[in-house]
């Protein structure tokens, strides 16, 4: 599966939130206005222009106390559920970019009625879409695609200062993450996995449990039991990808 890909190494991540401001300035989204909600997360949840969020989770476990960043957006599925749903509504609402393999959502989002949109959010694992209530369009990240078009990396890869953000061609990406997997266990992180890798163009390796991270997509919003569970599914770690390399 040719294309591009970010992999996203939570344990480089110091939450500094770089990558949620370039996001806002290069796509000249609008500030958010935020407030003390009881984390330092702020904003509390993607937005129709918040496109990434760095998300913060606090854990005591063993007596200490652990911080969890986890630099959420959209995963840019392989084969995207979000654009199968809309095309049963409208055509051309939701497509791929080739070569990247973005995923892409276009002024035809507006063209999908309030039931539709529903359901395209219902679709996506991972809680992503977003509408815009004064113009109806629904939005996302977009992989930047009018830089990565240009040979540019993403604005939020380009300006994460600790190797956090990574992109590329998605051998490379693999290769890049399945190693680095690797070289953490044999660090003593037993629980590395990279999470979907298969299935998805922005991989997260994370060194925990991953219903921990599967806990940040879903906290701020209703979420029914089918989704959950489609949830649990598609956050597998990509154990084929990992134990592959540990036998080798
Ligand atoms: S993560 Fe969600 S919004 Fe992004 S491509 Fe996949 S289904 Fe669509
Ligand atoms: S790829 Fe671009 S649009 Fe997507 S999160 Fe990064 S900066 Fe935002």
């Amino acid at each position: 599966m040719a294309g591009k890909t970010f992999f996203v190494d939570t344990t480089k991540c110091t939450a500094c939130r770089g990558c949620q401001v370039a996001c806002k300035q290069w796509n000249q989204l609008p500030a958010t206005k935020t407030f003390n909600w009881g984390s330092f997360q702020n904003p509390a949840d993607l937005s129709f222009s918040t496109f990434k969020l760095v998300r913060f989770r606090e854990v005591v476990s063993g007596g200490k106390l652990h911080w969890y960043f986890f630099p959420d957006q959209c995963r840019h599925c392989l084969e995207p559920p979000c654009k199968d749903t809309a095309e049963g509504y409208v055509q051309g609402a939701i497509i791929i970019a080739e070569p990247s393999g973005a995923v892409i959502y276009t002024a035809k989002t507006r063209e999908l009625d309030f039931a539709a949109f529903e359901e395209v959010r219902q679709s996506c694992p991972y809680n992503i879409p977003r509408r815009d209530p004064a113009t109806g369009l629904i939005s996302k990240c977009t992989m930047c695609i009018d830089r990565v078009q240009n040979g540019l990396l993403p604005a939020c890869v380009k300006v994460c200062p600790t190797g956090a953000m990574n992109f590329g061609d998605r051998d490379m990406m693999l290769d890049m993450a399945n190693t680095r997997a690797e070289e953490l266990k044999k660090k003593g992180y037993e629980k590395a996995q990279l999470l979907d890798a298969d299935s998805i163009r922005t991989i997260f390796l994370v060194v925990d449990d991953p219903m921990i991270y599967y806990k940040f997509a879903v906290a701020q919003n209703d979420v029914g039991i089918s989704r959950k569970l489609a949830l649990r599914k598609l956050f597998r770690p990509a154990t084929g990808l990992i134990t592959g390399m540990a036998k080798e």
